[in-house]
Formats: structure tokens, sequence, C-alpha cells
């Protein structure tokens, strides 16, 4: 998976398509992320002792790595990343539009 929390993805698909935000959680094992204002649901809160009446709150749910494209911190487009191997041997993501390395 090539998208990791912090990064800035485009939404390709879905009713939130043409969006971008913020990967706020990746999860690695089910190729999914939770995107900042992305793919809102509601979900029912149950009754606590701050809140008596319980209620609604919009929270994000994950969509698939596939359905997101990564923004380029560099040139701020939506693009494919290739790896590398950096000096130290480390695999460092580089920007296919510009070349740049992704951090
Ligand atoms: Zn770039």
């Amino acid at each position: 998976m090539n998208i990791k929390k912090g990064d800035k993805v485009k939404v390709l698909s879905g009713k939130d398509k043409g969006k971008e935000g913020v990967v706020l959680r990746a999860l690695p094992q089910k190729e999914r992320v939770v995107v900042e204002k992305v793919n809102l649901i509601k979900k029912a809160l149950r009754p606590t002792q701050q809140n008596p009446q319980g209620g609604i709150s919009t929270v994000e749910a994950p969509i698939h790595v596939s359905n997101v494209m990564l923004v380029c911190p560099e040139c701020k487009q939506p693009t494919r990343v290739s790896r590398k191997r950096d000096e130290a041997g480390k695999l460092t993501r580089v920007c296919k539009k510009c070349g740049k390395d992704i951090k």
C-alpha cells in the first residue's frame, strides 16, 4: 500500500469523488484508508454521562485505497508513485509526475 497516515489524497470514485483530504488512518491489512471529511456516515451515539440524550455524530468510514490517489506535496497533482531505495537502503516513494521524493 502506497498511502499512509498524513498523506493528502484525492478521491476518484464514489459519492465524494473529486474531494481532497488528509488520511487520518491507514489500514494496510484491509487496504483501506480513512480520509478526513470523506465517506461520512452517521453514527448513533449511546447515551453517556456527559451526553445523556445520546445522539448522532458523523464519522469517516474507511474507503478502499484503489478509490483514492496520492496528491504529491511537491507538484500538488494527483499522482501514481513508484518506489526506490535511497542511499541508506530505505524505500522511499517517488512522484511519477515530478520525480521528487514523497516523505
Ligand atoms: Zn510531484
